[in-house]
């Protein structure tokens, strides 16, 4: 049941309602595009979907559960948060390994997901030397070590230039069709419309909007 399930989610940090009465799914072989401008409560979104921040009200499901009852979190869920953090001396290829050595996963993983991010012969070089679009596709390649059926990805085409996105673009369209529930977000609409096949848009931690990108179309 490879679903993301958020119900009546709600998280303050102080005074700031950063997440108020959040509620979406996102359905396997599906990417959903997670729209909202800058501080709408995107991040803290996904957080508590990883279980980093603990919800005030409400649930943060991963196949029906909250990310600290899942039995083997990595098998179930890959996320990219941030760009990854590479020494520049290190091969990205080497990241990898001591990734999937750190946490369990056979290190032969590390070449299966290389491929699929196509980055088998770059990740032989110093991470030093990696374009912002190869570290944030060795992010994703990170997350698919547990070859996890959802994914959550929080910016990972900001700052890329227009190959890049379509790189990402096609990866994002490639892990849906083998079946995964792909949570995706970006402060900007555009970046997203033609890779998405629902958005969820939020403003102010609410639900602005909930709809399927053709159903959005044929609106237009
Ligand atoms: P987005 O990812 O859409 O840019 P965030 O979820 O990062 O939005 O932030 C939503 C709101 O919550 C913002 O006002 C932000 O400043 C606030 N916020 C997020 N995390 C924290 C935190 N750890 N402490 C205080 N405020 C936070
Ligand atoms: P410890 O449990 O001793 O703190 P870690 O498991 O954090 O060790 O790290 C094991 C080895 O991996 C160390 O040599 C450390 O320098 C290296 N390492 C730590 N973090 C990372 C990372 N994000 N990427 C690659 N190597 C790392």
């Amino acid at each position: 049941d490879a679903t993301i399930e958020v119900r009546g989610l709600r998280k303050r940090f102080g005074r700031t309602l950063a997440v108020d009465g959040l509620s979406f799914t996102v359905e396997p072989g599906t990417v959903t595009g997670f729209v909202g401008p800058n501080g709408a409560g995107k991040s803290t979104t996904l957080r508590a979907l990883l279980g980093l921040d603990a919800p005030d009200e409400g649930q943060a499901l991963i196949a029906g559960r909250p990310y600290h009852a899942l039995r083997t979190p990595l098998l179930e869920v890959g996320a990219l948060l941030d760009a990854a953090a590479l020494h520049p001396a290190r091969r990205g290829r080497d990241h990898l390994r001591w990734l999937a050595h750190s946490h369990g996963l056979p290190v032969r993983r590390v070449d299966d997901v290389l491929a699929q991010v196509g980055l088998e012969s770059a990740a032989r070089r110093r991470a030093g030397g990696y374009s912002l679009g190869m570290r944030q596709r060795l992010g994703i390649a990170a997350a698919l070590l547990g070859d996890p059926p959802i994914l959550l990805l929080d910016e990972p085409v900001n700052g890329l230039d227009p190959e890049g996105i379509q790189w990402i673009r096609r990866l994002l369209r490639r892990l849906a069709a083998e079946g995964r529930a792909i949570l995706v977000s970006s402060h900007l609409m555009s970046e997203l419309e033609d890779t998405a096949d629902h958005l969820v848009v939020i403003g102010r931690g609410r639900l602005i909007a909930d709809t399927s990108v053709s159903e959005l179309l044929h609106a237009a």
